[in-house]
């Protein structure tokens, strides 16, 4: 059995024996036993108690080591990894363990920020006693000082150096004497560091910090953080100019690589996303606004096959051999490749290339690739698609530019693959309006924002206004007034065309409940289209009972318009719903006959009343029309054939007088089109309605409409 002190005591022993060589301290090893055995008895304590304690207790503990001089950061390192692997000995959880080690690591941080300050402007003040003749002192700090000091006089010639600087710098301290600084001149100075220094030693500033990497004796580089201040005699006068050195080799070292595994792909050593989008970002944000900037995005063809038939391990030295093609290509000042993940590449072309070389570019990504690639024994040659974005950089937005090469790459894929394709907004942007629309079609009924305009099929013979059509809209908060040829495809492949079909009958019925019987015929009945998707709803006729009964229409003056799609095939169900409905009293119109299946045989099964005839069949019967005859006589054969079937015609799509005349001629027994009135809201409609008919049944209903 071990109990906690025996915990205690092994934590104590393991750690003693971790930071040992970690730091010259000038405790005997007795004393720094104590120490840490104290502190582990503390820590202890606190994981015990939990709370706020083993934080608390942590930064303490962080505290001391810096105290007992234990300041280099191994030293730090080595308890942390004792806490790791024997802290779950002491008890408690393991947050508050987590608690403690963040503690200690804050602790140290904080404890060696304040040491490294309190030691420098220990230097500072013992530089500025310097001129009190107290050299005795100030030659004390200054040699023994673990800090890079150096001196130099007004005219920036050095005066001394420190042994640590020397040290630091691989040179002797005499080395530099006499030296004038600027030969500490490095490529990688910041731009302003030099005259900075100017300022400092003028005394036009106080003082100055900054990184500054050296080069030791040997060749290896030092990275420091400079301090430079001035320091003045009693009388105020400018004396030296006084840097102070700290070696920052390793934590820059860190930092980079650090920033390097945050910007770079583990696997192909390629710049990742994050780089690639600061790339972009920077470009953007400085490059002339007028210039171009093009992307080729790029996805392997058929990679995921090759993962799954030959494996990760193969898929993986695939996508390093690509990446070493597409670096190859990208060899070039302006130009980039990132991985931005999967088997999806992109080369940032800052070139100023337009669209033409933008996508000879991708030419020569594809035939890079198109070379087989050898490893392992074996050839294997790789396809990509690549989608290619050309855009000024003025106006260019990073997300917006990738998206449209992302959109573009998919095109490129459609087209055939192993090819690329070059971004075309018009053609997405409907593209994007098909999808923004499907995604706003649910919520679009909710928000009403469908609305129902009517038009009128006038008899031929009389004039009268038989029937209306009523026709959906949707008024579309960004787009606008759209047709229903934009959304109502949409609506039935989303399923949203049943309770907007609903919807639409519901309000058809209500208004058409209020219009009269004028003084020559009967009150006009309501057209209302039907999907093909509504007559496999099983609660159809039920709903359409419904909404009759709820508007007080009669069934009679109810037609709804099929196309011959929705009825041919009876296995759907369709055909006994239609019969249904048509045994309670509503007409049945087939919409557009003859775009369809145009099966004449089938129309005897149909339990119809109307056959509209296409618009396509009748606009060879416009005035001016080169060749009606063949239209003419397909006309004649529908109405005779309708007729036969007693049934009744309807001629879609009339725009003029002739042709108005010409299918009355046929046998059309109404028509409906521009002639006679557009599909108008229902305020409007009302006007229509009581329009004294023009008697020859051919005249429009409003001629102010047609102007
Ligand atoms: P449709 O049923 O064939 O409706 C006739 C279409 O032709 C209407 O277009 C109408 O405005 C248009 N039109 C009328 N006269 C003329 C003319 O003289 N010349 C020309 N060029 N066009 C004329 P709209 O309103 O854009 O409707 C398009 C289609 O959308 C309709 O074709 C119909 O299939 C469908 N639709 C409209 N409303 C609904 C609805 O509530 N439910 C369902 N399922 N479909 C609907
Ligand atoms: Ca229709
Ligand atoms: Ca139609």
């Amino acid at each position: 059995m071990t109990g906690p002190g025996d915990a205690v005591e092994s934590v104590a022993r393991a750690w003693t024996r971790a930071i040992a060589d970690t730091s010259y301290v000038t405790y005997t090893s007795a004393e720094a036993d104590d120490l840490l055995h104290e502190h582990a008895r503390a820590a202890a304590a606190a994981l015990r108690a939990g709370g706020l304690e083993p934080g608390r207790v942590g930064r303490e503990l962080g505290f001391a080591l810096v105290a007992a001089h234990y300041t280099d950061p191994q030293s730090l390192a080595a308890t942390l990894v004792v806490y790791a692997q024997l802290g779950p000995a002491l008890g408690g959880t393991a947050a508050a363990l987590a608690d403690l080690q963040g503690g200690i690591a804050a602790g140290y941080a904080a404890a060696l920020r304040e040491t490294t300050l309190t030691q420098q402007e220990a230097i500072r003040t013992a530089a500025f006693a310097a001129r009190d003749e107290s050299e005795a002192r100030f030659r004390a700090v200054f040699s023994a000082a673990p800090i890079g000091i150096g001196l130099a006089d007004l005219g920036g010639l050095v005066v001394e150096v420190n042994q640590a600087l020397a040290d630091m710098l691989g040179r002797s301290a005499e080395d530099f004497r006499g030296r004038h600084i600027r030969e500490l001149a490095q490529p990688t100075d910041p731009p302003e560091l030099w005259g900075a220094l100017d300022d400092v030693l003028r005394g036009e500033r106080d003082f100055y910090a900054a990184d500054k990497e050296f080069s030791r004796s040997d060749g290896t580089s030092l990275w420091t953080h400079l301090r430079a201040t001035v320091i003045r005699d009693e009388l105020g006068r400018r004396r030296f100019l006084l840097g102070l050195f700290e070696d920052i080799t390793e934590r820059r070292t860190m930092h980079l690589n650090l920033r390097h595994q945050a910007t770079h792909d583990p696997l192909t050593g390629l710049p990742n996303r994050t780089l690639f989008f600061e790339h972009l970002e920077e470009i953007l944000g400085t490059a002339d606004p007028d210039a171009r900037i093009a992307l080729c995005y790029l996805d392997l063809d058929g990679f995921k096959e090759v993962n799954d038939t030959l494996g990760h391990v193969v898929g993986d030295k695939l996508l390093i051999a690509v990446a070493e093609r597409l670096a190859h290509c990208a060899d070039r000042p302006g130009r980039l490749v990132a991985r931005m993940g999967g088997d999806e590449f992109v080369m940032l072309l800052a070139d100023g290339a337009d669209a033409a070389a933008a996508t000879e570019a991708a030419d020569e990504i594809l035939a890079a690739l198109r070379r087989p690639i050898g490893f392992d024994g074996r050839e294997m040659s790789v396809s990509a698609s690549v989608g290619v974005v050309e855009h000024s950089i003025g106006g260019a937005h990073p997300t917006e530019l990738v998206r449209a090469a992302d959109i573009t790459l998919y095109w490129a894929k459609n087209e055939g693959k192993g090819r690329w394709a070059l971004f075309d907004a018009d053609r997405s942007a409907s593209e994007i309006t098909r999808y923004t629309l499907s995604a706003a079609l649910p919520g679009a009924l909710e928000r009403g924002e469908f609305t129902v305009d009517y038009q009128p099929i006038v008899d031929l013979g009389t004039g009268q206004v038989r029937a209306v059509e009523a026709l959906v809209r949707w008024r579309h908060p960004d787009f606008g007034l759209l047709k229903p040829d934009r959304f109502i495809g949409l609506a039935e492949e989303t399923g949203v065309i049943v309770p907007l079909g609903r919807w639409v009958l519901e309000q058809a019925c209500a208004e058409a409940a209020k219009w009269e019987a004028g003084p020559h015929g009967p009150a006009p009945a309501v057209n209302v289209n039907l999907a093909v998707r509504q007559t496999h709803e099983r609660h159809l006729v039920e709903e359409i009972r419904k909404a009759l009964e709820l508007s007080g229409l009669p069934p009679e003056r109810l037609v709804l318009e099929v196309t011959e799609s929705a009825v041919i095939g009876t296995e759907d169900g369709s055909l006994p719903v239609l019969q249904e409905l048509a045994a309670h009293g509503i007409q049945i119109a087939i919409d557009d006959f003859g775009t369809g299946y145009s099966n004449l045989a089938y129309l005897r099964q149909l339990p119809a009343h109307i056959v509209k005839i296409d618009a396509s069949f009748t606009a060879g019967l416009r005035a001016g029309s080169p060749d009606s005859h063949v239209d003419e006589q397909i006309v004649s054969a529908l109405v005779t054939l309708a007729h036969g079937l007693g049934m009744s015609v309807t001629a879609e799509g009339v725009e003029d007088a002739e042709q108005a005349a010409r299918l009355a001629a046929l046998g059309c027994d109404s028509a409906q089109g521009w002639y006679f009135a557009r599909a108008v809201p229902p305020d409007q409609l009302t006007g229509l309605l009581a329009r004294e008919p023009a008697g020859d049944g051919l005249s429009p209903l409003d001629r102010r409409q047609r102007a």
